[in-house]
């Protein structure tokens, strides 16, 4: 007969296996109540360096595969015709302050990567870093990027993907946000590692929470693939692509706004010829 400890155990082994993302949570507050025996600035060095190896990395793969044209797979989620752009190599300057956004965004992943990286260090039996922002190029499903971590917990791999949100976004989410899901999916495909963690931070707090996906191959042959098939043919025809309306969040920190409104400008312009 089962004791009630071996019961315990039971639940607490299916517990871990049904809800990765508490037992990672759990362990990152744990981290943290830990962290005032160890120097965080040797965490923070030791965290570049692992992301400086990563990059060398990267530089051998992108030689080898520069000839080829490849699609963001953090940008997957995101308006076709911003990838397109992207794809063309179209850029635009971004503002100081749009600069200061993207840095503090950074700068919150090198912290999260340091509570990782002593994660590991405090709690070796269970949780193992694989990699820190690994580049992947993916030439089968022509998709590459940096994923923010990949780690081992209880033997089992997991992409770990960091997003920092405003306070208001962060008060309603409840599951995953869309975008996020598919960039999650393109990870798996890019990857081969089907379980994700998602820890969105919330920007004026830092409180956490933290989603658990596992890859769905629906999604990613109905929605992943036909979107880089469809992108993927715009840009070798020169063709354009649906945009957004404008009033999205995409659109008020899109890099490729300029081309946009000029592409606006110019399908306008042709409406017009054709009434003529
Ligand atoms: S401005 Fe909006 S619609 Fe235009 S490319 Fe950017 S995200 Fe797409």
């Amino acid at each position: 007969m089962s004791t009630w400890h071996d019961l315990m155990k039971e639940f607490n082994q299916k517990n871990k296996e049904v809800f990765p993302n508490q037992r990672f949570l759990a362990l990152l507050e744990k981290t943290l109540t830990k962290f005032d025996s160890i120097d965080i600035n040797n965490i923070l060095l030791e965290v570049l360096d692992l992301i400086e190896r990563e990059r060398d990395i990267e530089k051998d793969l992108l030689k080898k595969t520069s000839s080829h044209h490849y699609i963001r797979a953090s940008s997957i989620g995101y308006c076709p015709q911003s990838i397109l752009f992207m794809l063309q190599g179209k850029k635009s300057k971004p503002s100081n302050s749009l600069l200061r956004k993207f840095h503090n965004g950074s700068f919150a992943h090198i912290r999260i990567q340091s509570y990782l990286l002593a994660m590991s260090k405090f709690f070796p039996d269970e949780i193992k870093i694989i990699h820190l922002e690994p580049y992947f190029v993916s030439e089968r499903y022509n998709i590459c990027g940096h994923v923010d971590a990949i780690i081992s917990i209880d033997t089992e791999d997991y992409i770990v993907e960091f997003k920092t949100i405003n306070h208001e976004e962060f008060q309603g989410l409840f599951e995953v946000k869309a975008e996020h899901y598919l960039q999650a999916h393109a990870y798996a495909l890019m990857t081969g590692i089907e379980r994700i963690l998602l820890l969105y931070e919330d920007k004026n707090n830092q409180n956490w929470k933290c989603f658990y996906e596992q890859y769905d191959c629906e999604i990613a042959d109905t929605v992943i693939k036909p979107k880089i098939k469809t992108i993927l043919q715009a840009f070798a025809n020169n063709e354009t692509l649906q945009r957004y309306d404008g009033s999205s969040d995409s659109c008020k920190y899109c890099l490729y706004k300029s081309f946009c409104k000029q592409l606006t400008l110019e399908t306008e312009e042709s409406d017009i010829y054709d009434l003529l």
